[in-house]
């Protein structure tokens, strides 16, 4: 692979622009050249082109065909994107690269449609797994069963005598053990209930299996930990996997020191084919404020200087913290995180994140702990006067209509995934009734309140292909099929909108709106070239579209035509 680094190429920038050049010396020939496209490029002072010029890792030049033909000489690389849409690369504002990376190779439980079917893939799994190693993963969605019970680990037991199993709930709160992992944790009907969590138990009292929120810490204390060679083939099928999406930036939400090693490695190597801005917990923000690195710190392909919070739990599991309580679950109103039992001790950290200059992103699902996290925000931003800080709540999922006008003078960033709202679509009005669920994922709201929205997908909460994304927030038709004309429709956004919310959105996001997000000159190269023009096809076939090429910083880093794709989630 051809490595280009800018920095190496300055020197002969500087040279070309020196007098030199008036003694015959050409401009320095482009490295790439697209012709023949349909340009989108985000940037609002040349909004469709038909080519782009890229010298070193950067756009020299977008415009028509002449204009990037001046910029070829005898070993520029030339790509006829035959009149396909080109659009700036995808910034994948909330992934779980790892556990994303690791799902591609786990059991998938996703679409088993039965407990039986469940339990017969978790049964397979062990025939070809060494006794002793875990089965993990899963992503199982119990509303698609029917009746809609929770799994209990009678279901697999019988089968998994010598093999610990936890497998989550696609939602990434909640997660299934067998009695051999329950032992392993010592996890027993005695056990009492983590603050911020909870271990489900039948009338007897004794553990069911299932684990919410902060009690599957109990079981992942037990989990082996990867080694450093495992993770880093985890790491690498998952850029192969974000390249042939046409993903070209992610944000690593929770991205732990040993994930941050592997990129650096990668990095080093000249390896990483996504930009990576890792965000670990704020649990440990005393590490971050003693190194004194503030947010966005690092290069083009990786920085630090985030710091991910957890305020509550999700929707799906019950655990989401709401003002009034869910429907059908008596008081039940949700959990608020153990990084908030007591509130100040999340003040605390928060104050100490932002007097070091990191930025947070805080996980706020129920309409209680988005205005929590709010006036959490109002009083470090009290303390500390204004800055460009970029607050950002992740989800932002259920909003009480009086925060919207908060958040906007706030500053803070609305950092959400559209598919989480077709995906949750199918049954949030059934556990928070039709008021609340008016004001979930509201795209449209927060637009028309002035704030800033950022798209991702939670990979591998959801599937990490931004088409998907852009599908759901255009058409917001529920996975179900009940919504073909979209689930409040009212909140449906344009497919501009929707791009632009995972391109320039998702960089400014990451305080990186100046270096990419568009298809403009001086920008680094990060581009997608699809099969289809999402802009003109009907919605419903957006998702449809192939990724023909991804580019970053003018390498091709996945072409359809030559490329093997990795299985997809
Ligand atoms: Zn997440």
């Amino acid at each position: 692979m051809k490595k280009t680094n800018w920095y190496f190429l300055l020197p002969v920038l500087a040279c070309a622009f020196l007098p030199g050049r008036s003694q015959g010396q050409a401009k320095p020939a482009a490295d790439l050249v697209i012709t023949n496209a349909k340009v989108w490029t985000g940037d609002k002072s040349l909004p469709i082109a038909q080519a782009v010029a890229v010298l070193g890792d950067r756009i020299v030049a977008v415009g028509s065909n002449a204009a990037a033909d001046a910029w070829r000489g005898p070993n520029t690389k030339v790509i006829d994107a035959g009149g396909k849409l080109l659009l700036p690369g995808f910034n994948d504002a909330h992934v779980h690269f790892v556990s994303g990376g690791q799902q591609l190779d786990n059991v998938q439980l996703n679409d088993a449609t039965s407990p039986q079917e469940f339990a017969r893939r978790i049964v397979e799994r062990v025939k070809i797994t060494p006794k002793g190693e875990w089965i993990l993963g899963g992503n199982w969605d119990e509303t698609k069963w029917n009746p809609p019970n929770m799994p209990t680990k009678d279901l697999i037991d019988a089968a998994t005598p010598d093999t610990p199993v936890f497998v989550s709930r696609y939602d990434g709160h909640m997660g299934l053990a067998n009695s051999v992992a329950l032992r392993l944790a010592g996890i027993t009907a005695k056990t009492p209930d983590p603050p911020g969590g909870q271990i489900v138990r039948d009338a007897k009292g004794n553990p069911t299996g299932a684990l919410k929120d902060a009690a599957t810490d109990y079981i992942d204390k037990v989990i082996p930990e990867l080694t450093h060679d495992q993770r880093m083939q985890v790491v690498k099928r998952a850029l192969a996997h974000a390249a042939s999406l046409g993903v070209t930036s992610v944000q690593h939400m929770e991205a732990g020191y040993a994930d941050i090693a592997v990129y650096s490695e990668l990095l080093r190597r000249g390896e990483l084919t996504t930009r990576i801005y890792a965000a670990p917990l704020i649990t440990h923000v005393d590490d971050h404020a003693k190194i004194g690195i503030g947010r966005a710190f690092g290069g083009p392909y990786l920085r630090i200087g985030a710091l991910k919070a957890y305020a509550d739990g999700s929707l799906g599991s019950g655990t989401a913290y709401f003002y009034e309580p869910f429907l059908n679950q008596g008081n039940n109103r949700g959990l608020l995180s153990d990084e908030m039992q007591p509130i100040s001790l999340m003040r605390d950290r928060m104050m100490k994140a932002d007097e070091a200059s990191l930025q947070i992103c805080t996980h706020a699902i129920g309409d209680e702990g988005i205005s929590t996290i709010l006036d959490l925000y109002t009083d470090v931003i009290r303390a500390h006067g204004d800055a460009d800080r970029r607050f950002r709540i992740e989800h932002a999922q259920h909003m009480a209509a009086k925060d919207f006008e908060r958040f906007a003078q706030l500053h803070v960033i609305a950092s959400v995934q559209p598919y989480h709202a077709i995906d949750d679509g199918r049954f949030a009005e059934d556990h928070i009734g039709h008021d609340r669920a008016s004001r979930t994922y509201a795209f449209r709201t927060f637009l028309d309140h002035g704030v800033r929205l950022a798209f991702g997908t939670d990979w591998e909460v959801a599937p990490l292909n931004p088409l998907l994304g852009v599908y759901a927030a255009v058409t917001r038709a529920t996975l179900d099929g009940k919504n073909p004309n979209g689930w409040f429709p009212e909140q449906k956004l344009t497919v501009a909108e929707a791009v632009e919310a995972y391109t320039m959105g998702s960089a400014y996001a990451e305080f990186q709106e100046k270096e990419k997000g568009s298809i403009t000159p001086g920008k680094l190269a990060d581009m997608v070239l699809l099969s289809d023009d999402i802009f003109s096809i009907v919605p419903t076939k957006i998702h449809d579209a192939q990724v023909l090429k991804t580019i970053v910083g003018g390498r091709v880093v996945w072409d359809a035509s030559t490329s093997t794709r990795e299985r997809s989630q």
